[in-house]
């Protein structure tokens, strides 16, 4: 039976992407050796970082002044770094949920920080709109997609500070402003690569600038004047990456990635509104097009296992909510295709059917 793999992370990366990757571990450019058995220094490693930084800036056209690195430590390492290397004195941050709150705590480490909205009193199922950004911060912290949620913000916002954003979640799935962004980072496990390489966009004029010493592998600046190879860096993740990168650029680019985001969404939440055992948790205008979740009505909450098991006969995997939000979450990342979603609609029909 065909699986369709709806986890939240580590998730879905296209077939030839890991099959790629599969046979670089097993014999990396003809060399008789493994990518796993090289040194990261080795002449024919070199290009492959240099050529994923490269598509970064094609795919996501960074405009000149940023660089990109490629770090260990997953995206709650940048929770500290972001304030050990931009925080003076004060910060902002916009509460959209757990991974937001948590990289609030770590601010709150080094600084004043101001938490300009939170949609914390309705269990984050909105973006707050409206909020009011100090402009004697030092920077703003967004997370564009709330993975957990399943809400996001997909437009640029305007800030008179630099905008810090984690988009972990929603990397590659839309076209962006990058000019608009003082950093953008995230994990590489939800819409980019394997788990264990974390990107980091960073504006070079924002460097250097705090006035405390940090240690030196927290030091953006360490990696950014080393091209990311200060020491090793995850060498299969990033091989990974560049995969699904010329992947996505033969797909049409992020375009094309928006494009079927939509698709996809349009075609879920269409079901999910019509069907009558299911809702939607998110409010209309803050719905993900990455993490769509949906719980039962109240009146079918009873079923919840059932549905369950049922979606997981039908090849459905990781549809099971998070704890914090319960029900079930199907994460359409760049590499879901329409079909999975189609089949996934197919289940709620005929669960719907036989209840
Ligand atoms: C998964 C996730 C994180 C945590 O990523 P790690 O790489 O596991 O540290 C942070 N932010 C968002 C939005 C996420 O989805």
């Amino acid at each position: 039976m065909k699986k369709y793999n709806f986890n939240a992370g580590p998730s879905i990366l296209p077939r030839e992407v890991i099959e790629a990757t599969a046979q670089a571990c097993l014999d990396f450019n003809g060399s008789g050796l493994s990518l796993m058995e090289i040194s990261h220094r080795a002449k024919d490693f070199q290009p492959v970082v240099d050529e994923t930084v490269a598509l970064f800036k094609e795919l996501l056209n960074i405009p000149e002044g940023y660089s990109v690195i490629f770090l260990g430590g997953g995206a709650s390492l940048e929770f500290c770094m972001i304030p050990y290397n931009f925080l003076e004195k004060k910060a902002a941050y916009l509460n959209t949920g757990v991974w937001a709150t948590k990289a609030e705590k770590e601010a709150k480490l080094f600084g004043e920080v101001v938490e300009v909205a939170s949609s914390k009193d309705k269990n984050f199922t909105y973006i707050p709109k409206n909020f009011e950004i100090p402009a004697d911060a030092d920077y703003l912290h967004i997370t564009t997609n709330n993975t957990i949620y399943g809400t996001e913000l997909r437009e640029d916002i305007d800030s008179p500070i630099p905008v810090i954003a984690d988009m972990s979640s929603d990397i590659f799935s839309r076209p962006i402003d990058v000019s608009k962004y003082g950093m953008i980072y995230g994990g590489a496990q939800k819409n980019l690569s394997m788990a264990g390489v974390t990107f980091v966009i960073v504006k070079d004029e924002l460097l250097g600038k705090v006035s405390r010493q940090i240690p030196t592998m927290l030091n953006y600046q360490t990696h950014v004047s080393k091209g990311s190879m200060f020491n090793t860096p995850p060498v299969v993740p990033i091989y990974c990456a560049l995969q699904n990168l010329k992947w996505i650029k033969a797909q049409g680019g992020v375009e094309a990635m928006a494009k079927r985001a939509q698709e996809r969404a349009d075609l879920l939440y269409a079901e999910i509104d019509r069907n009558k055992l299911f809702v939607g948790t998110a409010e209309k205008d803050s719905r993900s097009l990455m993490n769509i979740t949906f719980v039962l009505k109240d009146e079918y909450k009873d079923l919840e296992a059932e549905f369950l098991a049922f979606a997981t006969s039908k090849g459905m995997v990781g549809v099971k909510g998070h704890r914090d939000v319960g029900g079930f979450r199907a994460s359409c990342y760049n590499a879901m295709s329409v079909e999975g979603v189609k089949a996934l609609i197919a289940c709620m029909q005929e669960f719907e059917a036989a209840h």
